[in-house]
């Protein structure tokens, strides 16, 4: 079985203790390679390493333009690895090699647009009311951030923190989920070779209680950017109030697709399939809730179900499968509760709603949907993160708004019609980070992504997003030889 180990300080280490965690390959069902257990000690070497380097002449030294270069050779050195690396994660997590091929090859995007950014912020000289002084800001890096992500798509949202994060000219300590962290391991080992000082990126693998939590409450970490679960996500908020750490939070959803019956009724269905069986809805924006207009009820869900019928489901490195595996016995348990305590509730199964068998023992879970769900019911609440869609019907645009917008979460939404006024309506009273109109799961390196309630805090990707990794430094400088006149008071102009 291969090991894969910590990146520290540039060098390959295991973990101090000496354990392993196994990972398993969900479509095989079976352990193909060991990551470290890390713990506390491992965390503290970590954050020495990036604070060290943090510091250190060879990046604290660098100019904004020369970090911009060593970003866009980091993206030509992933281009370069896309297709090993994207191998890496379906063997990790059970995701199609299609969907990570694409995202592995756009990934460097990231790279390329805020290599491009890094020398492009600029601070102000501000015209303040006295002539003898001369005030301006510059912008600095927060200093060591630890970034924390789940097992769905490792690299990318990686990316989205290291990106604007290093541009910025801050150092890293990651922390990819255990149950995936084989392809963030071969990923940091291109920085080294992109030219990037040992110790600007690190990588510490284990659980969340063992390394997560002890890298949140780190003195030495300035920045937690998080993708997870909002209960993580929560947790992870309050631990980095006590003493006042910088934090992002990219956290789950329960996202309507909705369906006008004026939409383009074919596009529309192949946008509710995509939402909710694409990654087997193992994706943050999983449009988990079809809300469809009551005067097209009954035909669209038939065409779902023969789109469920018809989807392919087997292995995830055959370029034919459209459906993988679950990617780990915890989750794959979690998807199949959430399924039993709808069928308790009294939920209708239109279609499927069971454990697939295989002949690989896989971990396969059919594309299933429940139909006439009540929006108050636990499936259409709770995040399932599976094949699993609750449809809900409406009768007019009010409510489908209103039912839309009840929910704990608001990370993303998805519109159909052709009325563009309507469009328009909608897109502003959804409560979510994202609205999608007559398309769903598109994502860009330009545009800001994230979600409202308990969707998460602040946003990834876009312009803006590299001021999310610095502070601003106000300088006053006086130019002038006066004394103050009284220098008991303040002096506010
Ligand atoms: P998770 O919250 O269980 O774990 C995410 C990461 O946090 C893992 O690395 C885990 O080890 C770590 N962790 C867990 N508890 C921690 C703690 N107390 N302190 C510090 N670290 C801790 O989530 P998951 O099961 O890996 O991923 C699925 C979740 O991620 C879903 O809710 C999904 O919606 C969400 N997600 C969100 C986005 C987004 O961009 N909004 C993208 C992908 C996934």
């Amino acid at each position: 079985m291969e090991h894969f180990t910590n990146i520290i300080g540039g060098r390959s280490v295991p973990a101090a203790s000496g354990r392993w965690l196994p990972s398993l390959d969900p479509y095989r069902n079976e352990n193909w390679c060991a990551i470290p257990d890390s713990d506390q000690a491992d965390v503290d070497a970590a954050v020495d390493a990036a604070a060290a380097a943090f510091r250190a002449p060879e990046w604290a030294g660098l100019s904004a333009t020369a970090r911009g270069a060593l970003l866009r050779r980091v993206g030509d050195l992933i281009a370069g690895n896309a297709a090993r690396l994207a191998e890496l994660e379906v063997r990790d997590n059970g995701k199609l090699l299609n969907e990570m091929l694409i995202q592995l090859r756009t990934i460097p995007q990231w790279f390329y647009y805020y290599g491009g950014l890094a020398d492009k912020v600029e601070g102000a000289v501000l015209p303040i009311e006295r002539p003898d002084h001369f005030v301006y800001t510059t912008w600095e890096p927060l200093g060591v951030v630890a970034a924390i992500t789940a097992w769905n798509s490792p690299l990318l949202l990686l990316t989205w923190k290291l990106a604007p994060g290093l541009a910025a000219g801050n150092t890293f300590v990651v922390k990819p989920s255990e149950f995936a962290s084989a392809s963030t391991i071969a990923f940091v080992e291109l920085f080294e070779q992109a030219g990037f000082p040992p110790g600007v990126v690190n990588v510490i693998c284990g659980t969340g209680q063992g390394v997560g939590a002890p890298l949140v409450s780190h003195p030495g970490v300035a920045k937690i950017a998080f993708t997870g679960s909002d209960a993580a996500g929560k947790a992870i908020n309050k631990a980095a109030a006590a003493d006042l750490k910088h934090v992002t939070l990219e956290l789950g959803g329960k996202s309507p697709n909705i369906v006008f019956a004026d939409a383009d009724l074919e596009a529309a269905a192949a946008g509710v399939a995509s939402g909710i069986f694409a990654a087997a809805g193992q994706t943050c924006i999983a449009g988990s809730r079809l809300l469809l207009q009551r005067s097209i009820y009954e035909p669209f869900i038939e065409t779902l179900r023969e789109m469920a019928r018809n989807v392919k489901i087997g292995d995830p490195l055959d370029p034919e499968t459209q459906m993988g595996p679950l990617a780990n016995l915890p989750h794959y348990n979690k998807v199949l509760s959430c399924i039993a305590d709808a069928r308790k509730e009294g939920l209708v199964v239109a279609w499927g709603g069971k454990a697939m068998e295989t002949a690989t023992g896989g971990l396969f879970v059919e594309p299933t949907i429940f139909r006439d769900v009540d929006n108050e019911a636990e499936l259409a609440r709770r995040e399932v993160f599976g094949p699993v869609l609750a449809v809900i019907p409406f009768e007019d645009e009010a409510e489908a708004l209103r039912i839309a917008n009840n929910s704990q979460y608001g990370l993303a939404a998805g519109v159909w019609t052709k009325d563009m006024a309507r469009a328009f309506r909608m897109s502003k009273g959804l409560q979510s980070g994202t609205v999608w109109i007559n398309t769903y799961r598109a994502l860009s390196y330009m545009a800001p992504f994230g979600g409202v309630k308990d969707s998460g805090l602040g946003r990834e990707s876009g312009q803006e997003m590299i001021k999310s990794y610095m502070q601003p430094k106000t300088v006053w400088l006086n130019n002038s030889d006066q004394r103050p006149a009284n220098p008991f008071v303040m002096r506010l102009a």
